[in-house]
């Protein structure tokens, strides 16, 4: 037996603690009216996780506790315990994510489910006394075929409940019987995971959009953080050129200005120098230093041949008188010799020297001459006058003598004064060359002196060019310490170390220029974009692009999620229908038999129908596939359109009868459809058991033989628990319960045989 006991304690009119044992296929229990018969029943549907109070006969949780009689307390809890043999393994879970289930079987020979209620409504479910969710409890109960429709239950007036139930409630049933809740389940699982993947993904796109702006702002941002970055990269490298050149440039300009500045200084110092120097000298030196000794000695040489001359004359005389005393003495050896007195020698003698004296001073020779003759003529004169005797005269001759002795001294002299004379001129001839040189000196000087003047007017104003130039590096060391500064303030401490590098190849300023220029342009557009201090800018926008992109990956995450479950639905869905299918069509084929053996003929079977319903928002995404990445706002208009949905129809024709519709069937007729539809569905998918609470009660008797055979027939597919004041029904059990109810108010349970059935039962 698959069900093998129920244990109640503190259900319901069960205040102690009940136990019903099923051994056999068919257990009765009977009883009288209000014993407590109907909450066995309905502890089976209460511990089996039936949720609707209406269905256990309360309000709610606290109806369900024993409340207490006069003996007895009442009850803290309603405890119910159902007892199952699984040495078959029948029992399963589902397990694995919705998409991929698949059963696990449960690994206990024995399957005890228990539920307890509390005053307060709360409930506890157990598994082999493990405490476990409903859902657990319902997807073990799913694996054995008994489903939360409760078809396999069927409580007292409610034999006719199929047939009362609406085409869509009887479909459940049926899905239910044929073990087809399971996708059901699973469907409205994944419909509720879609509307939940819709909903996150409603949420992330909106997350989404409300960073997109913050987002590109900052992307927008960055880009020119990064464009600020690529300029002053650029900015770098031109620095790098401009400053080492500039460097270079400054540094050699300062070296080549200083060495110049030294050497106009230096050369304008030697030049001043040497110009006073020359000035001087010019100053002092008017005078040849030669002059007065030339003048000394052109005065010598004056006086020399003065002297010279003057010695001339008298040798002249001299000779003269000598050639004159020579003639006389030759005369007087030839003629007579003339005898001249003493005195008359000695008046001539005087007469001549006085007047060769005075024509010498005059230099008149001719006077000399004319002196000469009177001599002649004079002595001529005595002559005639006298006795001339031939003898000459001893004075004469003394005086000769004497005159001879006075020209060889003249002679002397003018020797002396001759050699004197060469002297003096050799001397005169040295200064004058001397002083002609001096001249050619003085000349030179001047020229000099007009030269280093000339220079210095050059250095004067090659100092000026300098000074302009010194001027000119100093505007442009300036300008370089302040691109320093300017510089280090966009590109930082690095521009420095520029100032270092020195360059190789000559500075050209006209490159510099352009490349300063160049350099100018960057700054004023690095300038216009801004762009400092990106660090904060960066780190905020790679945490907003990796939110974004997690968000990105987690939208294509969910909307793959969300094909995943419209597939699993479809195919869900797929797979319900088919089955259903199939289960109705098996379903009919029973139904149609049981019917018959029920009114020995006529025919019954299901029909599926497919009835308009009002859509709910998961089944449009059924219906309409494009729809399902549309918003929800569109899904809620949707929400009113209108679907169709799956119902199952009964058709019954009664044999001999034209009586189609159900609502006119009799109470009995309508008892022997229900029982012939629920024994041909238990016995499709048979569940373990099957509880019929006095379904036969509208039963006459001949049917209720039919009804027993029935039973006697199912029993051997589900075991059966009837609770039955019928005794045809009675007599078909192999075990009878007897529940009584005493003046304690506390239903109690005893095993009865048949014979004591009946009697019990009333
Ligand atoms: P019938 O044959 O008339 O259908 P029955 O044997 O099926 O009767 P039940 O309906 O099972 O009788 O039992 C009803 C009895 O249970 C009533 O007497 C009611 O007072 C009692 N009962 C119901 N709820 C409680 C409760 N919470 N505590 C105590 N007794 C309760």
């Amino acid at each position: 037996m698959t069900l093998k006991s129920i244990e109640l304690f503190g259900f319901k009119s069960f205040g102690k603690k009940s136990i019903v044992n099923f051994t056999t296929p068919i257990t009765a229990v009977v009883g009288p009216n209000g014993s407590g018969k109907s909450n066995i029943v309905e502890a089976i549907r209460f511990v089996l996780g039936e949720q609707s109070m209406k269905s256990l006969r309360g309000k709610g949780g606290s109806d369900l506790i024993f409340k207490g009689s006069k003996g007895t307390p009442s009850s803290s809890r309603a405890s119910v315990v159902i007892t199952f043999d699984n040495s078959k393994k029948i029992f399963s879970f589902t397990s694995g994510n919705i998409k991929n289930s698949s059963s696990v079987s449960l690994d206990y020979d024995e399957v005890s489910i228990g539920r307890e209620v509390f005053p307060d409504g709360v409930n506890k479910y157990t598994i082999n006394g493990t405490e476990v969710r409903l859902k657990d409890i319902l997807d073990l109960l799913s694996s054995v075929n008994i489903g939360s429709s409760g078809h396999h239950i069927i409580s007292q007036g409610e034999a006719d409940h199929i047939l009362n139930a609406s085409n869509k409630d009887r479909r459940g049933m049926i899905e239910d019987a044929l073990g087809l809740r399971v996708y059901q389940y699973r469907i409205k699982e994944s419909t509720r995971k879609l509307e939940k993947t819709l909903l996150n993904i409603k949420e992330v796109g909106s997350l989404r959009r409300e960073i997109a702006p913050h987002l590109a702002f900052l992307k927008k941002q960055v880009g020119i953080i990064e464009k600020a970055k690529e300029m002053r990269d650029e900015l770098n490298n031109l620095y790098r050129d401009y400053i080492s050149s500039e460097s270079t440039y400054i540094k050699k300009e300062t070296d080549r200005l200083n060495k110049e500045r030294e050497y106009l200084d230096n050369r304008g110092r030697d030049l001043d120098e040497r110009i006073s120097q020359i000035k001087n000298n010019k100053e002092e030196k008017v005078e040849s230093p030669y002059h007065k000794d030339l003048k000394e000695k052109e005065e010598e040489l004056r006086i020399c041949r003065s002297q010279k001359g003057e010695l001339s004359h008298r040798l002249g005389r001299i000779e003269g008188v000598l050639e004159s005393i020579e003639r006389e003495i030759s005369n007087a050896q030839n003629v007579k010799e003339r005898v001249i007195t003493e005195s008359e020698w000695k008046s001539i003698v005087s007469e001549i020297e006085f007047k060769i004296n005075e024509a010498i001073e005059k230099e008149n020779l001719p006077e000399i001459i004319e002196i000469l003759r009177s001599i002649k003529i004079r002595i001529s004169s005595l002559s005639e006058n006298k006795d001339i005797t031939p003898k000459v005269n001893e004075n004469i001759l003394k005086e000769y003598e004497d005159m001879k002795k006075l020209k060889e001294e003249i002679l002397e002299n003018v020797n002396a004064l001759n050699t004197k004379e060469k002297e003096t001129e050799s001397s005169i001839f040295d200064l004058r060359e001397k002083e002609r040189q001096n001249e050619i000196s003085l000349r030179d000087n001047e020229r000099v002196l007009y030269e280093l003047l000339g220079e210095k007017n050059k250095i004067v104003s090659d100092t000026h060019s300098l000074s302009f130039e010194e001027e000119k590096l100093g505007l442009i060391k300036s300008a370089f310490e302040m691109e320093l500064v300017e510089g280090g303030v966009l590109i930082g401490r690095d521009i420095m170390s520029f100032t270092e590098i020195e360059s190789q190849k000559e500075v050209d300023r006209k490159a510099q220029e352009d490349l300063r220029k160049k350099i100018e342009r960057i700054k004023i557009k690095l300038e216009d974009v801004g762009g400092g201090g990106g660090g904060d800018v960066l780190k905020e926008y790679e945490e907003t692009k990796e939110r974004d992109e997690f968000l990105e990956k987690e939208t294509e995450d969910l909307n793959n999620s969300i094909k995943d479950c419209q597939i699993l639905i479809q195919e869900l869905k797929e797979t319900l229908d088919k089955e259903f299918k199939e289960g109705v069509e098996k379903i009919n084929k029973q139904f149609q038999e049981f019917f018959s053996l029920m009114f020995g003929g006529g025919s019954a079977f299901l029909a599926i129908t497919m009835e308009h319903k009002k859509v709910r928002k998961d089944e449009i995404f059924e219906e309409n596939e494009e729809d399902y990445e549309e918003d929800e706002d569109e899904i809620k208009e949707n929400d009113t359109e209108l679907g169709f949905e799956r119902g199952i129809e009964i058709n019954v024709s009664l044999p001999q009868k034209k009586v189609k519709d159900l609502h006119m069937l009799s109470g009995g007729e309508r008892s022997l459809t229900s029982i012939a539809l629920l024994f041909a569905i238990s016995q499709v998918n048979p569940p373990p058991f099957l509880v019929l609470d006095e379904t036969d009660a509208a039963l006459d008797e001949a049917n209720s033989r039919k009804y027993g055979n029935m039973l006697e027939n199912l029993s051997k597919y589900s075991e059966l628990i009837v609770v039955t004041h019928n005794r045809e029904t009675m007599s078909c059990a192999d075990v009878l319960y007897g529940v009584t109810m005493g003046a304690e108010g506390v239903s109690k349970l005893l095993s009865i045989h048949l014979e004591d059935a009946t009697l019990y039962a009333k």
